[in-house]
């Protein structure tokens, strides 16, 4: 069996054409433009691609976007300031701060600084308690990409068997809460599982969110089952998801591919939250 190869790449294209047209529409009715602002501290060369690259989607579906380039050494004082600065800006609907933060600011304190109904990333905890009780919150853009190609290759994931490989804050618990919220079965494995082979290969929905290359291979994989890899590990000088890819492609039914499945997603639904967050604050139907 060859799987499908489940293209992240034409599927966040897709997304963003339609938030284009979201963008435009409210634009032309009225005369709204959906702001989206970044903060970035420090250098780090991978969170520098990110923002740079969500700055220049953000213009190009139509767009404002804001960038804060802030030094490393910024005192929590200064960054809460500037949060406080942009959730009382009226022209800003999402706010994202790219983690991770340098190690003298407490996360948790910068993120529950954020206006919720502005926390595009869906980190804030009442965006956290929101998903896991079923209210409408701004989803995690990671997860969210994931559990669209699940449902645009799968249709209703109603009683499928999901193992999420996993638990962090930003991937794996919130996947996990929206598998849940499909009915799916879903067991959350992590580095104390037992048996992690045996608990994989029960799956017919296998999402691996650890940081470990290449660490699922196919004979963890149940025949036909639909792998997503959200795995992003650079590996001599070139990336590589948590999934072996070939012997995971010759058992499983659908694969994604890295890179190029739920890396370029995650940017597509940031966008899609933003013009959420955008029509909530109007008062104005939200796109499906
Ligand atoms: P974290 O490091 O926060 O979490 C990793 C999780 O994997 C933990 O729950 C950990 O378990 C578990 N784990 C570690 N080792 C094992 C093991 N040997 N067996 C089973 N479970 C294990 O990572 P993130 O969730 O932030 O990211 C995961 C991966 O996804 C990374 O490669 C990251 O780069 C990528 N990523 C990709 C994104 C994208 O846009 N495509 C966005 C975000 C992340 P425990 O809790 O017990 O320690």
């Amino acid at each position: 069996m060859t799987a499908d190869v489940i293209d992240g790449k034409a599927f966040a294209a897709g997304i963003r054409e339609k938030v284009a047209g979201h963008v435009a529409r409210l634009s032309e009715e009225h005369g709204i433009v959906p702001g989206l602002a970044v903060v970035l501290l420090g250098e780090d060369p991978a969170s520098q691609v990110y923002v740079r690259s969500k700055g220049k989607m953000t213009r190009e579906v139509g767009m404002k976007s804001i960038e804060h380039r802030l030094d490393a050494g910024t005192s929590e004082e200064e960054l809460l300031s500037l949060i406080a600065e942009l959730n009382a800006d009226r022209e800003v609907h999402g706010i994202l701060v790219q983690l991770p933060l340098p190690g003298h600011l407490n996360s948790e304190a910068v993120i529950d600084a954020i206006d919720p109904a502005k926390d595009v990333d869906g980190f804030h905890i009442s965006n956290v308690g929101k998903l896991a009780t079923g209210q409408a919150a701004m989803v995690p853009c990671t997860p969210l990409g994931c559990l669209m190609m699940l449902r645009e290759q799968l249709g209703d994931l109603s009683g499928l068997d999901a193992v999420v490989i996993g638990r962090s804050n930003i991937v794996g618990k919130p996947m996990a809460q929206l598998l849940l919220r499909d009915s799916c079965t879903v067991t959350v494995a992590h580095s104390r599982t037992k048996d992690l082979p045996e608990v994989a290969k029960r799956a017919d929905i296998v999402v691996a969110a650890v940081g470990r290359p290449k660490m699922v291979t196919g004979d963890w994989i149940k025949p036909g089952a639909t792998v997503i890899d959200v795995g992003i590990n650079r590996v001599d000088g070139g990336l590589v998801g948590d999934c072996d890819y070939d012997s995971c492609a010759a058992v499983a039914g659908a694969i994604t591919p890295v890179p190029g499945g739920v890396g370029p997603m995650t940017i597509a639904c940031l966008l899609a939250n933003t013009v959420t967050a955008c029509c909530r604050a109007h008062g104005l139907a939200e796109p499906e």
